[in-house]
């Protein structure tokens, strides 16, 4: 089984473009509108020579009233539920918004990894954006332009460094291993 990673985050932060950069085809909407209907949430996606499944879950949509913030809820829970490493892409312009901070408490109860992005820094003067976000205390934030693929690599190497067969048990060296060994 391919590992699954998802990406989660409130509409119009990037999530579409960042799929799009990933898959290197155009295959699902990039719209200025949020809401926009999405075909295409899944691809085949490669790197280094990590095969995984890549999931646009802001392309999953609901038939519910509450459109926008139950659309969003569900969503992270489908990626806490489906995916092996979560992608958590906020909007590194417009700062942390409620529907960031929702998307956030939703995703604290998992024990999957999640990799918190921050989106559209496009340049140098845009970086120290990313800090703010650490408050959202998923640790490091990558900051990442997907429309300029720019830093995709250090995003990329932080999901597959996490992917289950990836992470160690991590012994400290100088931690004691004993073995209890005797007659029952
Ligand atoms: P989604 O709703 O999360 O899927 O977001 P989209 O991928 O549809 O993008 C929403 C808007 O943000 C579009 O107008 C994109 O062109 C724009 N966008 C996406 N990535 C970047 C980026 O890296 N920098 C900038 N400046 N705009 C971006
Ligand atoms: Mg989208």
């Amino acid at each position: 089984m391919k590992n699954i990673v998802a990406i989660v985050g409130r509409p119009n932060v990037g999530k579409s473009t960042l799929f799009n950069q990933i898959a290197k085809k155009r295959v699902s909407i990039v719209d200025d509108m949020p809401g926009v209907t999405r075909d295409r949430i899944y691809t085949d996606a490669v790197w280094l020579n990590h095969e995984f499944t890549l999931i646009d879950t802001g392309g999953i949509e609901l038939e519910t009233e509450d459109k926008i913030l139950n659309n969003i809820r569900v969503q992270a829970k489908i990626a806490m539920e489906e995916a092996d490493v979560i992608i958590f892409l906020v909007d590194g312009r417009a700062g942390i918004t409620n529907a960031d901070e929702d998307i956030a408490k939703i995703l604290r109860h998992t024990k999957k990894p999640v990799i918190i992005a921050a989106n559209k820094i496009d340049n140098l003067q845009l970086e120290m954006n990313v800090y703010e976000f650490y408050n959202l205390g998923f640790g490091e934030v990558v900051g990442i332009s997907a429309s300029n693929a720019l830093n995709l690599g250090d995003l990329l190497d932080a999901v597959v460094e996490n992917f289950p067969e990836n992470v160690e048990e991590n012994f400290d060296e100088d931690e004691i291993k004993i073995a209890v060994i005797g007659r029952p």
